[in-house]
């Protein structure tokens, strides 16, 4: 029997699934389940014709038992796996690093619930399942904000009374970790250095999106905060913005409810657009002449370039800029665009390496000019997951006695 390790990533009404072989970390399988908790909920496994029946509103769980299940049917997953990863949006102040789950860190992780009301419960409920799934396996659980534990004082606390910080845990704890962790690793990998001598800035770019300076190897700064709403501009949610709009729009009745939900879900690239969160379509429309669809690309482009500015305070060399999610591994023109704003601080690509993405180029797509290396990197963050999992599981199991 292989062994295998499974991957599992809840979000509010899907489940992401990825089944890892345990000695290679080769990807083996995955799978996705969709619209849950609605009537019309689906599940698909990548290697698997047809979709895998659910139950209408199926649940994570039932959507978890019917995918494991055919796994189980196609040989994809024999018996039951030697560990399970899985990504936890918020670890608040608690965890630095990935972490074995008990009762205890389970605790911990629904005391951050508060912090990522719509994350950490689904995060629970997928954890919770596996458990009960596979009561022997050992679960790990992998933070979004754990790498961004080592952000100092200066970048993390934000300039209101302290005691907010102190009593109620206000601050700056950013997200997509595990992604820019990765991105640390495989630059320095490219650049034929070490993680804990290599600084780079990392640009993660898909629906959401945030941006980190990696100083030593370590999280110096990065966009997100509290929440991942802060930062740059994403596909439908606002980024900063002055907090005093808050009151200038409940002078105009929408109260802090509805614009709670309108600066989350319909603002972004779809606010300013009128049309779609979606930058590939965005990017096809402004070809075609739709004027709001370029302002959109325009707004999102130059704050990101002014975070790419704003990072370069963190760090005391840079080894390389590197671009990463849907946007950041697919759009020549997003970042063409973002350093075209940016030729004071001596960024230049390279036109041709840009259109291909750094595909024949082990990544690179800086100009011979270029003052610093430019890397677009796909990102695998199921992978980090996978591996983490793997590390803290055959921990736990001790050493191994000699045969
Ligand atoms: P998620 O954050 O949900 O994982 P992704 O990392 O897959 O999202 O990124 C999704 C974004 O990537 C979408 O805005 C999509 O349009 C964009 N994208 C994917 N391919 C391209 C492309 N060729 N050109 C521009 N944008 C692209």
């Amino acid at each position: 029997m292989d062994n295998k390790i499974l991957v599992i990533n809840c979000g509010s009404s899907t489940l992401k699934l990825a089944v890892f072989d345990e000695q290679s970390l080769d990807c083996t399988a995955t799978g996705l389940a969709e619209r849950l908790n609605h009537d019309d909920a689906v599940a698909r496994i990548g290697q698997i014709d047809g979709d895998i029946p659910l139950p209408a509103g199926a649940t994570h769980r039932q959507a978890l038992e019917a995918m494991t299940t055919a796994l189980a049917d196609s040989g994809l997953l024999e018996g039951a796996p030697t560990a399970i990863g899985h990504r936890v949006v918020h670890g608040g102040e608690n965890f630095r690093e990935a972490a074995l789950i008990d009762d205890e860190v389970l605790g911990a992780i629904d005391a951050c619930a508060s912090l990522a009301p719509l994350h950490n419960p689904v995060n629970l409920s997928g954890i919770e399942s596996t458990r009960s799934l596979f009561p022997d396996v050992p679960n790990v659980a992998v933070f979004d904000t754990a790498y961004h534990q080592t952000l100092p004082p200066k970048a993390y606390l934000y300039a209101v009374p302290h005691s907010y910080y102190r009593d109620w845990g206000v601050r700056r704890y950013g997200f997509h970790g595990i992604s820019h962790s990765y991105m640390l690793t495989e630059a320095a990998r490219r650049l034929g250095k070490t993680p804990a001598t290599t600084s780079i800035i990392s640009a993660h770019l898909g629906n959401g999106c945030s941006i980190a300076a990696i100083r030593d190897g370590l999280s110096a700064d990065t966009s997100m905060g509290l929440t991942p709403l802060e930062g740059l501009v994403m596909g439908s949610r606002s980024g900063d913005i002055d907090p005093g709009l808050f009151d200038y729009l409940k002078s105009k009745g929408i109260a802090q409810d509805e614009l709670h939900h309108v600066l989350n879900h319909e603002s972004g690239l779809l606010g300013l657009s009128g049309q779609t969160n979606d930058m590939r379509t965005l990017c096809e429309l402004a070809e075609h002449g739709h004027e709001p669809s370029g302002v959109a690309i325009e707004v999102f482009c130059f704050r990101l370039a002014r975070y790419i500015g704003a990072m370069m305070a963190s760090l005391r060399h840079l080894d390389a800029l590197v671009f990463t999610g849907g946007i950041g591994e697919n759009s020549t023109r997003v970042r063409q665009q973002t350093l075209d704003n940016l030729k004071l601080l001596g960024f230049e690509l390279d036109d041709e390496l840009n259109r291909y993405g750094g595909e024949f180029s082990d990544g690179h797509i800086e100009g011979p000019g270029s003052r610093f290396p430019v890397l677009v990197i796909p990102t695998n963050e199921e992978l980090v997951i996978a591996r983490e999992a793997a590390r803290l599981a055959n921990a736990s199991n001790g050493p191994q006695a000699p045969g």
